[in-house]
């Protein structure tokens, strides 16, 4: 048990930062690493000022450590803690967590209910809230499915309604939306740069925009490599994929990632897929929701929605096979770079979303 733990911590590390720094003012920088949000957080933080860089680090911990023991749905006393033992009453919340629920709802919405965060009842009945897993019976799971739909949640200002017997689960939209309070700190304590990899959302600040010497590799699934790198122009990067965390039963892998339809993990073309974008929470939202729609459906959406500015989101699909990827146009330009090695195994698409 200890040792797939282990194997989990690492393949969560998704998007791996390869260089740091090519030309950079800052001589000094402060490095380190946390446990949280079932992930290792790694930071690294550039700065002249080597003690403001080291308690930029305690900054951002401790920024960590608070969001999470709010949105976590397993730590007791949380704000999703307490929507998910109200028995359909009425719960108050801090605006944050209301606000990111709202969110969530208006995504699910968009996406045809791809993504919900509803499905925690689902999540658990697979046994991946305690890393306990089991196949469950199909009559298990459509009596669990009942429960599962977003519009049954309901927000007005700062309180939470869920209908009786629902529960949710942050877990897909989290990350991102923490990621946009780590670049927060950042800028506010007015540090040089930083890099922060919260295992598979890796987050970046230059304090001059005209600095784009950050590389983000971005892994092949299964074998850990690196199948091409990013410069990092983009504020947040995620990816979501079904080799980050599964388990298998009779030679069958089930991963982590619900289809809310089925209640069962997605049965998705794409083996991996990574948003590129200004704000975290959509980034990480979106991750999850066109892995569950699948290629033809996913770059429908993406051809047909922008992202919160009016802007085409960026993206990269890989699908199910490895051998084809599917970029955004603005990637295409220099942005994303496919290693030699992978040149003859894997087709490059350049997708022009044009909005329709
Ligand atoms: P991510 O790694 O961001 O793609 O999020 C996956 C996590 O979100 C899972 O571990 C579940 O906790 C939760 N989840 C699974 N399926 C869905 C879904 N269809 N919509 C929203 N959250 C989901
Ligand atoms: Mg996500």
């Amino acid at each position: 048990m200890r040792d797939i733990k282990k194997l989990l911590a690492f393949v969560l590390c998704v998007v791996f930062v390869l260089l740091s720094l090519c030309s950079c003012k800052a001589e000094k920088s402060a490095s380190d690493e946390m446990f949280a949000l079932d992930t290792i957080i790694t930071f690294k933080i550039y700065d002249s000022d080597k003690d403001k860089a080291e308690n930029t680090i305690s900054l951002l911990k401790d920024t960590i450590t608070r969001l999470e023991s709010s949105l976590s749905a397993t730590k007791k006393g949380s704000d999703v803690y307490n929507i998910n033992h109200s028995s359909g009453e009425k719960v108050y919340v801090s605006e944050a967590t209301a606000t990111l629920i709202k969110t969530a709802c208006e995504i699910s919405e968009s996406c045809g209910g791809a993504f919900d965060i509803s499905v925690y009842p689902l999540v658990k009945l697979w046994g991946f809230d305690k890393k306990e897993y089991k196949v469950p019976t199909q009559s298990e799971i459509s009596d669990v499915l009942a429960d599962v739909n977003f519009r049954n949640i309901t927000i007005e200002d700062n309180s939470v309604t869920v209908k009786k017997g629902m529960s949710i689960d942050l877990g897909a939209i989290a990350k991102g939306y923490i990621s946009n309070c780590v670049y927060d700190v950042m800028k506010s304590e007015k540090i040089e740069r930083g890099i922060v990899n919260l295992g598979g959302m890796v987050v970046t600040y230059n304090s001059d925009e005209s600095q784009s010497d950050w590389e983000i590799g971005v892994e092949y699934p299964d074998t850990g490599e690196l199948f091409g790198k990013l410069s990092g122009k983009y504020t947040f990067t995620v990816t979501s994929g079904a080799y980050q965390r599964y388990f298998e039963e009779n030679g069958v892998r089930y991963h982590h990632i619900i289809d809310p339809k089925t209640g069962s993990p997605a049965q998705s073309d794409i083996s991996s897929v990574t948003v590129l974008g200004d704000d975290g929470t959509y980034c990480d939202a979106l991750s999850t929701a066109l892995f569950v729609m699948g290629v033809e459906d996913s770059l429908k959406y993406l051809k047909t929605h922008s992202d919160e500015s009016g802007n085409m989101h960026s993206f990269i699909i890989l699908n199910s096979n490895k051998d084809k990827l599917y970029i955004s146009s603005d990637l295409a330009d220099g942005e994303f770079t496919l290693y030699d090695d992978f040149e003859d195994e894997i087709s490059v698409s350049v997708i022009d979303t044009m909005f329709v």
